[in-house]
């Protein structure tokens, strides 16, 4: 349990993560109906861009930092105005109180959402560290419509779901210290979670270092009875080095209706955005489509 997410905030790999999660918040939006969102690894839910821990690593300067300039691709080259989505979702973290003087806070998922969250909806957010739960506790105290769980959100799952309005979103993101070993704890939690609520939706986020590292988990959810899941992955270095992050990527399980189209344009805009030394690549396709729908 040596990993804060203040060091990371607001980096390439948050701005992939978040820009998805908000197209999935705003899908489920689209339905008056109650959801729950469930977080299971929330983190302590904001983040000061100009904290200590941000400034050792200055990783938001290559990832959000970047879109408040979207007038220059990393190239130099003109960039297109941003597309909707990821103009709101821009605009919602710099309506953020603390931001207006510019980007000094980055909301952490549970933050996020909660902004975004009708009187109506839930958001249920599970975190195992004691000094970061606590901060999750502080920030939401007056929020009714939110739950802090400083528990082991694979095992909270058990607990959660279904939610009582059988509407809403399990987010999925670990910090990945047991390396490759993860995937197989996310597959165990995914498979019971999905005999409790098979028609959920379910969210991961993965690293991507070595290619070979994630396959085994792209098989297995191929195989898992889930018949939309949808992948998105944005790469700033080539897929070849163990050593560091070069890119990452989500997985939607019952991804919601026409998810694919609400970010084809974001993840494109994304790209030359967030190029480091090579154009960053990107990729939205079906791990398994459902072609009756
Ligand atoms: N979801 C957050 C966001 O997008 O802003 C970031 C979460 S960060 C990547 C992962 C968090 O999971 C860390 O705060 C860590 O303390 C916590 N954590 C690690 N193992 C956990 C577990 N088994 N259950 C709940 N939280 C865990």
């Amino acid at each position: 349990m040596n990993y804060r997410h203040a060091y990371h905030a607001g980096n390439f790999a948050d701005v992939l993560k978040h820009a998805v999660l908000f197209a999935l918040i705003e899908a489920l939006k689209a339905k008056p109906t109650p959801f729950a969102f469930i977080d299971t690894h929330a983190g302590s839910g904001c983040y000061a861009l100009d904290g200590v821990e941000a400034g050792k690593t200055g990783e938001h300067k290559d990832g959000i930092t970047r879109l408040l300039f979207p007038d220059l691709h990393s190239s130099g080259a003109p960039a297109g105005p941003l597309p909707p989505l990821l103009r709101h979702w821009l605009d919602s973290i710099l309506r953020l109180p603390g931001n207006e003087h510019g980007l000094k806070l980055y909301p952490g998922s549970p933050l996020q959402v909660a902004n975004a969250l009708r009187d109506t909806d839930s958001a249920q957010l599970c975190e195992l560290h004691p000094e970061e739960a606590t901060r999750l506790r502080e920030l939401f105290h007056r929020d009714r419509r939110v739950h802090v769980h400083e528990r082991n959100g694979y095992e909270a799952l058990k607990a959660l779901l279904p939610p009582r309005d059988k509407r809403g979103l399990v987010l999925i993101d670990p910090p990945y210290e047991a390396q490759e070993a993860e995937y197989r704890v996310i597959e165990k939690a995914l498979k019971a979670a999905l005999q409790r609520w098979p028609t959920g939706v379910y969210a991961v986020w993965y690293p991507i270092k070595l290619r070979s590292q994630v396959q085994p988990f792209h098989r297995w959810l191929q195989h898992c009875g889930v018949r939309r899941v949808l992948r998105a992955e944005l790469l700033v270095h080539p897929d070849d080095s163990p050593l560091r992050l070069n890119g990452s990527g989500m997985v939607i399980l019952n991804a919601p209706w026409k998810l694919d189209d609400a970010l084809r344009e974001p993840l494109r805009a994304l790209a030359p955005l967030l190029s480091q030394e090579r154009p960053a690549q990107w990729r939205l396709d079906w791990l398994v489509e459902d072609t009756a729908a």
